[in-house]
């Protein structure tokens, strides 16, 4: 899932500058479940909103909606208001979200209201740690399923840079797990050190299937119409 973090009140305020009719839209697919951007956290936002705006002497209407998913457009009918009827539409979708909205409404401003940090899962109760970095050439068969670009701070995929700590922590980042560490160990576990030993070397990798060549696209061709591809 895409993992997201909630902009400081104050920074959405300043966006918010000048604008006195605001709406704010929920999503309710990864933001939702990862707490930052469902509806329970869009009222919780509006209420914010309202209060701040009021601290400052102003008055600020914030009516709040929320679309399944924003980033479908077949869930824009769920929409119970008309963004053209706000000075400004605050999502709180992922960025992805926040662009698709912008894109399907062109004449209304559409800001975030989240950081959109990483695809990650569910590690405990109230914590998401990052999994993927969506590099579009997956190694992960090779690795025991830990991801040396994501869990690894120099996004090494030839082995450990040499500066593991002895507990098996980052030198970069010293209360994240070394992800050659975790590697080892998940290969060890799986009993396949060996495997692991005779990897080839990496080439270097082609860096225009992740972001080096612009935005990327999934086309089923099959599904899709000329125009469209
Ligand atoms: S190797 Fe690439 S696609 Fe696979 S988990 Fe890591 S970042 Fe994601
Ligand atoms: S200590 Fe481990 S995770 Fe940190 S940069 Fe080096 S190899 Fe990567």
């Amino acid at each position: 899932m895409i993992v997201a973090k909630k902009k400081l009140i104050k920074e959405i305020m300043a966006g918010l500058e000048g604008r006195q009719r605001v709406l704010i839209v929920a999503c309710g697919s990864c933001v939702t479940v990862c707490l930052s951007g469902g509806e329970k956290q869009a009222q919780e936002l509006a209420s914010q909103l309202r209060l701040a705006a009021r601290a400052v002497g102003k008055e600020l209407t914030v009516d709040v909606d929320c679309m399944e998913r924003q980033c479908d457009r077949e869930f824009t009918s769920q929409l119970t208001h008309d963004p053209k009827d706000y000075d400004a539409v605050l999502s709180i979708a992922c960025g992805v979200g926040v662009g698709f909205m912008s894109e399907l409404f062109p004449a209304s401003r559409v800001l975030p209201g989240l950081n959109t940090t990483f695809y990650g899962a569910s590690t405990a109760d109230g914590v998401w740690g990052e999994y993927c970095h969506g590099c579009g050439d997956c190694v992960l068969a090779l690795t025991g399923g830990v991801c040396p670009i994501a869990r690894c701070s120099k996004n090494l995929v030839n082995g450990p840079c040499g500066g593991t700590t002895k507990d098996g922590k980052c030198e970069v980042t010293a209360e994240m797990d070394c992800g050659w560490h975790l590697i080892y160990e998940r290969m060890k576990a799986a009993g396949r050190l060996e495997e692991l030993r005779a990897l080839p070397v990496q080439e270097p990798r082609d860096w225009a299937k992740d972001r080096s060549s612009g935005a990327r696209r999934l086309v089923h061709k099959e599904l899709t119409s000329p125009e469209d591809r």
